[in-house]
């Protein structure tokens, strides 16, 4: 490829919506472009990243014996009414209408579809094992669509969805997934970690996300020296033993204007674990107002309180003030003892003794409030897990870091297949329903983590193997004889072997040196003043190491780090 013939329209500013470096990268490289808010086109220098990306994911989901299929991203009413989905997804699902009044929304994942398929299709238990794939556009109206492809409401997703006889079948199909998986991204090149995840909207019973570590990632990892690693949103924790202090009469204490754990702690001088707060949710999926008990300290989490009360994230709040009020309390000095509504105290509250709580009066606390003697509720776990809880499985103190989902695999079991009455017929003669499982990589997603974890503030150093072109050759002058005939004679000597581009546009080395590290080119050889001698400069962007070589050994390097490819 010449330079003067590609889209190449790389930027000095970025423009003011992207806050992340990757982002940032992506447009000022002219890899992409935005249309609205989360939905961008693919330049040509960018698609060719993304396809390389789609082929990987492709070569390894083949080898694992998947069948890749595509479907359409218009999807009827009727199939997630009968998963039960079309009510409870929420406003994330992009609904519409057609001119015959049926209703349809863009997938923003293909469970129900799917299934649907393979229900019309299979019937006999000799078709099973049977994981089908597909890399498509999904949509999804993201609340908050930022950080560019990242968190975008049109993205690329690789789904697949395994189809067995029995768990048994299904056990072997996740973990086939699973360790293909780990090939996909340790093909990439991404430093990532695997978790234990939440099954969230999709359902089902087991989960794993691989999450490419980043500082930028939404998600929030905690992890353990003895191999446990999970989402902050499903991640559990050892408590110490329950507090062995006599437990003391209820006291009232004035706290005048003292609402939040911080104030109240200050006030009377007391550390925010001898405190327990009481946070009153509005849940409307079950219309009811909900108290959520935690020590001090802690911070709620919402995946886990959804799960408990069979609820979905899109429809719980906060409760306002007016409907703090109706249950007979008042905002900054909520407590359990006698709370008229659904009470969820956190375990760890029952193992605490002579704490502080809201007295559901203006400016009144109580001191040594006990669980189980001033008050009781469902006790479930409902906090998030952080640094220095205990592990779960070997109780030592767990670290955190920041991760960005690139990839989650789920065990569905039958939720969808008995719904939607996806069965095979065993040796008997019965309809048993297939036994599912379904597994995503964002795709999109993928290609800018790898950009989060490779570039440096000159732009993007792309791992060989996605790099939108392995090498670029730059002649200082193009005019000049002695650079046109060596820049000429290493492009056709390279054109065939490897994927190369000859810059030969009429500008400034300079200008030409910092479009290519922007974009990000493993490899640059630039043809100057000793183009006479055969001798040329050899530029590795990963490296940023240069050096003075023969036009030959540029050539064989460049040829070597290919076969290099895995
Ligand atoms: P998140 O928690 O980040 O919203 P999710 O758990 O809802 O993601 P899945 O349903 O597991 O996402 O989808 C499979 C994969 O698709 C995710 O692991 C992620 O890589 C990608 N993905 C999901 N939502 C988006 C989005 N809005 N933009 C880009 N990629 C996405
Ligand atoms: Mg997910």
């Amino acid at each position: 490829m010449k330079a003067s013939k590609m889209l190449i329209s790389t930027l000095k500013e970025a423009p003011q919506e992207a806050k992340i470096d990757s982002h940032i990268l992506l447009l000022r490289a002219g890899m992409m472009k935005a249309q609205v808010a989360g939905v961008y086109q693919f330049l040509p220098l960018g698609l060719r990243v993304l396809h390389k990306i789609e082929n990987i994911i492709r070569e390894e989901m083949d080898n694992a014996g998947c069948l890749e299929i595509l479907c359409s991203a218009l999807q009827p009413k009727e199939l997630w009414e009968e998963s039960g989905r079309w009510s409870k997804y929420g406003p994330e699902l992009m609904r519409f209408t057609d001119r015959h009044e049926r209703d349809f929304c863009l997938g923003p994942t293909h469970e129900e579809i799917f299934t649907s398929m393979v229900r019309d299709l299979v019937k006999s238990s000799k078709n099973l094992p049977l994981n089908l794939y597909q890399i498509q556009t999904k949509y999804r109206d993201e609340l908050r669509p930022r950080f560019g492809l990242m968190r975008s409401r049109e993205f690329l997703m690789k789904d697949a969805y395994s189809f067995d006889k029995d768990e048994a079948g299904l056990d072997v199909s996740y973990q086939l997934m699973f360790d293909t998986y780990n090939k996909i991204f340790s093909r990439l090149q991404l430093h990532f970690q695997p978790v234990l995840a939440d099954t969230g909207n999709i359902g089902g019973n087991a989960s794993h996300q691989f999450m490419a570590l980043s500082e930028v990632g939404e998600s929030e990892i905690v992890f353990c020296e003895c191999g446990y690693a999970a989402d902050v949103e499903r991640a559990e924790c050892q408590h110490g033993k329950a507090s062995l202090e006599k437990l003391l009469p209820l006291e009232e204490v004035s706290t005048p204007n003292q609402r939040t754990i911080e104030e109240i702690s200050n006030f009377l001088r007391v550390d925010t674990k001898k405190t327990v707060k009481t946070l009153i949710y509005h849940d409307y999926a079950n219309k009811e107002l909900v108290a959520v008990v935690l020590r001090g300290d802690r911070e709620a989490n919402n995946v886990k309180i959804v799960n408990i009360l069979n609820s979905n994230e899109n429809y719980l709040e906060l409760a306002t003030d007016e409907e703090i009020k109706s249950l007979d309390t008042i905002h900054g000095f909520v407590g359990p003892i006698g709370l008229k509504c659904k009470v969820l105290v956190d375990e760890e509250v029952t193992l605490m003794a002579n704490f502080i709580v809201g007295a559901n009066k203006a400016d009144t606390h109580y001191l040594n409030c006990n669980y189980g003697r001033d008050f009781e509720g469902i006790v479930v776990d409902i906090k998030k897990v952080t640094a220095g809880d205990l592990c779960p499985v070997c109780g030592k103190p767990m670290q955190q870091k920041r991760g960005i989902e690139v990839g989650q695999i789920f065990k569905l079991q039958t939720k969808y297949s008995k719904a939607m009455n996806c069965t095979y017929v065993n040796e008997d003669g019965k309809d048993i329903p297939m036994v599912m499982g379904c597994y995503g990589i964002g795709v999109s997603r993928t290609l800018q983590s790898i950009v989060e974890q490779y570039h440096d503030e000159a732009g993007i150093k792309w791992p060989l193997i996605v790099a939108p072109y392995q090498v670029v050759i730059v002649p200082i002058n193009y005019n000049d004889k002695e650079q046109k005939a060596l820049s000429d004679f290493l492009y056709d000597s390279l054109k065939n072997k490897a994927e190369v581009i000859l810059d030969d546009r009429n500008e400034r080395p300079g200008f030409k040196f910092k479009d290519w590290e922007l974009i990000g080119i493993p490899y640059m050889i630039i043809c100057g003043k000793r183009s006479n001698e055969a001798v040329v400069e050899f530029k590795d962007r990963a490296t940023l190491v240069k050096e003075e070589i023969s036009s030959s050994e540029a050539i064989n390097r460049v040829l070597e780090s290919i076969s290099n490819i895995k």
